[in-house]
This record gives structure tokens, sequence and C-alpha cells, in this order.
């Protein structure tokens, strides 16, 4: 069959061979070769899905794909630190500051 329509095998309704499954019956109108094309491409977007997954999961410092943090305390870390985080240590520095002082005050 050189055309682009396929005969349904059970009830014998023609119609464009694009289709997976026969319009009127519900049948499977795929051959082999193109299960085996359309199953390939969902196993390739199910993989192309479950990497950028991986990839969402891979925050620095957590787990071991991730690129290793720093340790604390050194030069690194406090360049690779965040700003934020920068500020909550300074916060925590004034705050305990504050608290030695008034110990030390009364
Ligand atoms: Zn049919």
């Amino acid at each position: 069959m050189d055309t682009d329509e396929i005969e349904c095998p059970k009830c014998h309704e023609v119609q464009p061979k694009i289709d997976f499954r026969c319009a009127r019956c519900g049948a499977s109108l795929e051959t082999k070769e193109q299960r085996k094309a359309r199953l390939a491409v969902l196993e390739q977007s199910r993989r192309e899905a479950e990497r950028d997954d991986v990839t969402i999961q891979r925050l620095p410092g957590f787990g071991t794909n991730g690129t290793p943090s720093a340790a604390f305390g050194t030069r690194r870390y406090w360049a690779e630190m965040s700003n934020e985080r920068r500020h909550l240590f300074l916060v925590v520095f004034l705050l305990f500051s504050i608290g030695l002082a008034f110990f030390w005050s009364r």
C-alpha cells in the first residue's frame, strides 16, 4: 500500500495512516515499526524529564552530584556565600554582641 491511507485489520475502515487507532472500532493501526518509534520518542522525553528533575534537585551542597561546597570558614566559603546568608550572619553576630555587651555591663 503506497497511499496515505490504511485499512483497519478489524473492521476494514479505510483511514489516514497517521492515526494510531481505528476511528471506528478503536483497534490499533500501528505497525511494529511505528509503535517502536513512538515508544522510543516517549522514552526519550521521559529520560529528558527525568534529567531535568535531577538537575533541579542538584542544589549546591546537597547530594553527591553537585559541586562540593566549600568547607565552613574558608575564604572560598565566604566568597560563595549568598548575600542573604551574609546578612543573616551579620544579624546573628550583632545580636550576639549586644547580648554580650548587656551581660558585661551588669
Ligand atoms: Zn476498525
